[in-house]
């Protein structure tokens, strides 16, 4: 069993993940907001070739504020889990929803994304990597390694 393996809400969606986490953060953008119902995203990023998808996913495509660029993100048909996002931002790089893990008390956030958008019940944590909009240069750096 990987470090990273989960699963949907259902169970019928399932992903095996064995790699180290390269990094992990929580996104308060409008479109996380909306896709998990909640206040922010937690994700961990991790080689695109390290997650294996078991059963079939959906996928709906988001396009980025500032950037353009397309995300596509996964999910789960029987039971609407967010699972898995595919950034073109960041070639070659999966976003795991921390949520969906098997034990996601292992996942330690270093960012937050979109502080400008964070919701004031929510208060961001001032002491990690804080960017008011979207990654930025220095952060995408970090991220490909
Ligand atoms: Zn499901
Ligand atoms: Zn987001």
């Amino acid at each position: 069993m990987g470090k990273l393996d989960g699963s949907c809400l259902c169970g019928s969606v399932r992903l095996v993940c064995d790699a180290e986490p390269l990094a992990a953060a929580n996104c308060h953008c409008k479109d996380c907001q909306r896709q998990t119902g909640s206040a922010f995203s937690t994700v961990v990023t991790v080689p695109a070739d390290a997650v294996e998808v078991r059963g079939e996913v959906a996928t709906f495509t988001t396009v980025g504020t500032d950037t353009g660029a397309k995300a596509h993100r996964q999910f789960c048909p029987a039971c609407g889990s967010p699972v898995l996002t595919l950034p073109e931002l960041t070639p070659g790089l999966a976003f795991i929803k921390a949520g969906i893990l098997d034990d996601p008390s292992i996942v330690r956030p270093v960012m937050e994304a979109w502080t400008g958008s964070a919701q004031p019940w929510i208060e961001p944590d001032r002491q990690l990597v804080c960017t008011e909009r979207g990654p930025s240069e220095e952060i995408l750096a970090m991220l490909a390694g």
